[in-house]
Parts: structure tokens; C-alpha cells; sequence
């Protein structure tokens, strides 16, 4: 008996001391170092949402649309976050906005900076009605801005100016940490790209979080030269129905052999800066892929086993897709693009019913719509 403890004793130390020599390539998911700023690329499907701490603070670009909300949510208290301070909404689309305001209503939030541009949609008016109920006023940044976060600072690079395309109006940051450097881009697209090029301002960057979720009409020759990133981080939904990301996008990454991450095949990436070295939690996948072709060599599986089939990056999520497949009917409801919630009927009078389409329940709830109160 004592000759085993001492046994399992002995294994247990040589264990500790393997652990302690590790090599550094994996990092811890804290920034608890002197100077470290960790940036988190959280998989929220098809859309966006970056939440980088550093000093005791914390940011978040973009939250993900309104079916990872509450998954936002946990993973930002999984991360001790109870104050963000800067919360960044990038642009007002919903696969960026839809996470936000659950954000909104569960932390502390010192500033929300936005774009300064009106978005139809329910979805825009609660997120502003939910900051207003919070007494927080959307600061609208100008290009040139700059704010000091954690160790380091970030530097508004657009909108210079508005368009009638939402995807332009983003706010791009560019974040300095010491030597590091990393841009986010949101969705925007090659028009904001040129003006961005033409202000003069530095775009070079260790990280590119690229625009639109890989799309063609984002990153374009222009922008990757004037940034040269180390290395791409792509936000999308594994099989979207956009083809995210692009092959001509890819074509460019590869032509330029840029280390390529992918949410929608390695689920939540962290780096890790340093001031110094950019070290990350897992190695870039290095798939150069376009979505549309992933999508046509699964389309066979994925039709003989409904929409709930391919394996999901992170357990959270294929809980919360289970569960909504369990009690999904077939039944047919009304839905409207901008609205939130799904009804019985194309005539309920909390639906355009000129923008009312028909879905099965289960293909509401997939997207984040609830039961209309109204009509139900
Ligand atoms: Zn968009
Ligand atoms: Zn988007």
C-alpha cells in the first residue's frame, strides 16, 4: 500500500516537472502578465464578436448574432468579465449587433462607440432603446481617434463618412499593443479599404481579422499590401449559405502565404501579445478553402441529416442546437428579415407583412427568432 502511494507520488511529480517544461505553445486564455493583451476570436457561427483584455480591462468588438448571444455572454464570465470597457459595435448588421445587447443588459459597459448611421430594424432600435435604459450614450469615434485600453491602445481607422452600404459604415480599429498590432475590420468592404488607404495612416498589422467573414467584396490587393498581417483570422459559420469565405480572398491569402485561422473550423482562437511575440491557443489551420467549395463537398451528408448534422466547434453550441432540435416542429410560421420574433400568421400587426416569409419553426428558432407574444 505504501510502496503504491509512493509509486503514484513519484508519477505524479514527473508529471508536474513535464507540465512546467512544456514549451510555451500553449497559451495560457489569460492576459495576466505584465504587458499581455489576449484577443479572443470567439466562435459565434456566422458572424463576428472579438473580446480582448488586457490591465484589468476589457473590449469587445461585434457580439455575434442573436443565437450565440447567451453564449457570448457565458464565455465573457467564463473570463471574469463583469465591466467592459469599450464595447465596439462595428456596424449595425445583425450577425455583428444581435449579441450586444444581452451584453448590454448583463455587464457593466463604461462606452459603447458605433457608427454614426440609422439601421431599420427592431433589432437596431432595441440594441439603442437598451443603452439608453442603461443611461450609456453611443459615442460615434472619427477616423484618427485614439484611446489608451489595457497595456496598450486602439485607433479608430473608418468610416470616413457614410454609406449606403451597412457593411462600410464599420468601425475598423487598429490595436497597439507595445510591438503588436492587430486590425479589426468588421464587414467592411473594399470602398472603405481604399479610403483607409488614402488617409496615410499606418495599416500595417500583425493580425488581419478580415472583413465581411472572408467575402470577395472585402480584402482586397490593395488592403493586404498595405497591411501585410503575419497572419488571418476569418469569423464564419462553418457550410454558411454566403460561401464564406471567398476563393478569390483565399486565392490572395495563399498567394501571399499568410497563416491562415478559421472559427468555423477551430472554433474560438486566442492570441496572446506580449508587447513583443504574438503567441496563440492552438496552430493556424492553414485551410485556404473557400466556403462555397467546402459546402458542395458536404452537401450530400448534410441533406440525409437535416440541418442539425456536421459537428459543431465547441460543446456549448452543439447543446444549444440539440436542444433546439428536440423540440422543433414542423409547422409553418411567419418571419420577417428585420424582426425578432416568428408568428402564426403573415398578418399579425408585429410583422411587415410585406416582409413576412415563410419558415418551419425549427428554421425560426435556428436563427434566433422567438414566439411572437402576439400571435401565439
Ligand atoms: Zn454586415
Ligand atoms: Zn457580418
Amino acid at each position: 500500500m505504501k510502496k503504491q502511494n509512493r509509486l503514484m507520488r513519484h508519477v505524479m511529480s514527473l508529471l508536474l516537472a513535464f507540465m512546467l517544461i512544456l514549451p510555451g505553445s500553449v497559451v495560457s486564455a489569460q492576459a495576466s502578465g505584465q504587458g499581455d493583451m489576449a484577443v479572443h476570436f470567439i466562435d459565434v457561427g456566422q458572424g463576428l464578436a472579438i473580446l480582448v483584455q488586457s490591465g484589468g480591462e476589457n473590449l469587445l468588438y461585434d457580439g455575434g448574432n442573436r443565437s450565440h448571444a447567451d453564449e457570448v455572454v457565458q464565455y465573457l464570465k467564463n473570463q471574469q468579465v463583469e465591466t467592459i470597457d469599450y464595447m465596439i459595435s462595428s456596424h449595425y448588421d445583425e450577425d455583428h449587433l444581435g449579441g450586444l445587447v444581452k451584453c448590454l443588459d448583463n455587464f457593466e459597459v463604461e462606452h459603447v462607440l458605433g457608427s454614426d448611421y440609422v439601421h431599420t430594424s427592431d433589432l437596431f432600435n432595441t440594441f439603442m432603446n437598451t443603452a439608453t435604459a442603461h443611461a450609456i450614450i453611443v459615442e460615434y469615434p472619427s477616423v484618427g481617434d485614439t484611446y489608451e485600453f489595457g497595456t496598450g491602445s486602439f485607433t479608430v481607422m473608418a468610416p470616413d463618412g457614410i454609406s449606403q452600404n451597412s457593411n462600410d459604415n464599420s468601425v475598423v480599429i487598429r490595436l497597439e499593443n507595445g510591438n503588436n498590432s492587430f486590425m479589426f475590420m468588421g464587414d467592411a468592404e473594399e470602398t472603405s479599404e481604399q479610403d483607409m488607404i488614402s488617409t496615410g495612416m499606418n495599416l500595417d498589422c500583425d493580425v488581419l481579422s478580415l472583413g465581411h467573414h472572408g467575402s470577395a467584396s472585402s480584402t482586397s490587393w490593395d488592403l493586404l499590401e498595405a497591411s501585410t498581417p503575419s497572419w488571418a483570422v476569418i469569423s464564419c459559420g462553418q457550410n454558411n449559405s454566403y460561401g464564406h469565405p471567398a476563393a478569390s480572398t483565399m486565392e490572395k491569402l495563399s498567394d501571399m502565404d499568410i497563416p491562415v485561422y478559421r472559427t468555423d473550423e477551430q472554433g474560438t482562437i486566442i492570441a496572446l501579445s506580449d508587447g513583443d511575440t504574438i503567441s496563440w491557443n492552438q496552430e493556424p489551420c492553414n485551410d485556404y478553402t473557400a466556403g462555397d467549395a467546402k459546402q458542395q463537398s458536404t452537401d450530400s451528408s448534410s441533406s440525409q441529416n437535416g440541418q442539425y448534422s456536421g459537428s459543431f466547434s465547441d460543446s456549448a453550441s452543439a447543446a444549444v442546437e440539440a436542444d433546439t432540435a428536440t423540440d422543433t416542429q414542423g409547422r409553418t410560421v411567419w418571419i420577417s428579415a428585420t424582426g425578432s420574433k416568428y408568428h402564426s400568421r403573415p398578418d399579425c400587426g408585429n410583422m411587415n407583412p410585406n416582409k413576412a416569409t415563410q419558415e418551419t419553426e425549427a428554421q425560426a428558432l435556428s436563427q434566433g427568432y422567438e414566439a411572437c407574444k402576439k400571435c401565439w
